[in-house]
């Protein structure tokens, strides 16, 4: 079955070989003048990022998992406060609630969308309840006008998971200016990615801009003035550099990942069982993934496999029924729906180098396994 790859998940190496002399000579520069740990091409990436975004700061870290880890920390989470995050999500969502010192609470999703039903939220408040992390899954944002309501109401700081949405929009704002902070994260997989690990925190707040700085930074804005104790969460020179190049390509390859997901659109449409991915009106989506639905979605998967067809399932088990939180004993009626998509969802292959040939290829796969 070692079927040779003829369309992979993605293709960093294509995506290279389109800006491969400005990347050579930013990383170069960077080696030219040792500028490794903060320095030049940190601040301008933070800059531009900031302004890319529409937020006033931006403070850059070591990956997307430290972003809002430092962002709940700067919040001030403590030990007995709640915390509600979507079930359906990566687990660097939850865990880093954990790792900041609060206690995770799971609120399903929706039918369709993949993020946080609104509706659930409230349901899930307790006095103990100091936030919400909406997740913008697979690249839709979640229903941030809904959620900032119930957050305002309620007075609860919301921090964006914005790790697979860079630049989506929502409403006629962009994912990440909704709530206190935003995080992201620039793997090198993710809309933004880096060459190594690398992430950032957005906010329009100084006063939180400051605190994450300070705790990012062990606990210090100046040398040998440490306020409080920290961590060491930075972003190397190089990857800014990197990053700095890659940013101003990032709208048209965002271009390119919505054009693509309107041919899938047309092409799957209508088929036997399978759902595409359903873009909610008013809720920007810049398709990191496309994330299709089948009820025999093992065996679509293993068909495509055949085939020479990279597929991913993102995830295959929801945050509440991983073995990491069998501590809290969810049960599958609890959150039906995260429990259903689990064993429906397949990302199929989508980058902004994708040839219309490589998409042919997925979606005579994908038809012919319907038909069939
Ligand atoms: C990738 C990702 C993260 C974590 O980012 P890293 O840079 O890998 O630490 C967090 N949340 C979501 C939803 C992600 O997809």
């Amino acid at each position: 079955m070692s079927q040779q790859v003829k369309v992979p998940f993605a293709d960093l190496h294509a995506q290279y070989l389109t800006i491969k002399e400005d990347l050579d000579a930013a990383i170069a520069e960077v080696i030219k003048t040792s500028a490794f740990i903060r320095g030049p091409f940190v601040n301008a990436f933070e800059k531009e990022f900031a302004t890319a975004i529409g937020a006033s700061h931006c403070v850059s870290c070591a990956n997307g998992t430290d972003a809002l880890y430092i962002a709940m920390r700067a919040l001030g989470v403590k030990p007995g406060d709640e915390v509600i995050t979507s079930a359906h999500s990566w687990i660097a969502t939850s865990e880093t609630v954990t790792q900041a010192g609060g206690s995770v609470v799971f609120c399903d999703t929706d039918t369709d969308t993949f993020t946080i039903d609104p509706a659930l939220i409230e349901h899930k408040i307790t006095p103990r309840t100091v936030g919400i992390i909406p997740v913008h899954l697979y690249g839709q944002s979640a229903d941030m006008g809904a959620i900032m309501k119930i957050a305002a109401r309620r007075g609860l700081w919301v921090l964006e998971d914005c790790a697979q949405a860079h630049l989506a929009r929502c409403g006629d704002k962009t994912a990440g200016t909704y709530g206190s902070a935003a995080a992201f994260s620039f793997y090198p997989g993710k809309n933004l990615g880096a060459m190594g690990d690398a992430g950032a925190i957005i906010t329009s707040d100084e006063v939180l801009a400051e605190r994450m700085t300070m705790f990012a930074r062990h606990g210090g804005l100046k040398k040998g003035d440490h306020r409080i104790e920290g961590i060491n969460s930075r972003l190397d020179g190089l990857q800014a550099a990197v990053l700095s190049v890659k940013l101003k390509r990032l709208e048209s390859w965002t271009a390119e990942r919505k054009r693509l997901a309107g041919v899938y659109d047309r092409e799957l449409s209508g088929l036997e069982d399978l759902e595409i991915p359903v873009a909610a009106p008013g809720r920007g989506h810049v398709y990191h993934l496309y994330v299709i639905r089948h009820p025999r979605r093992e065996e679509l998967k293993r068909f495509l496999a055949e085939r020479g067809i990279e597929t991913v399932i993102n995830y295959p088990v929801a945050l509440p029924f991983l073995p990491a939180y069998a501590r809290m004993g969810a049960r599958t009626e609890d959150f039906p729906n995260a429990y259903r998509h689990q064993s429906m969802v397949l990302s199929l292959p989508i980058f902004p180098e994708m040839t219309e040939v490589q998409q042919g290829l997925v979606i005579d796969a994908v038809k012919t396994f319907c038909k069939g």
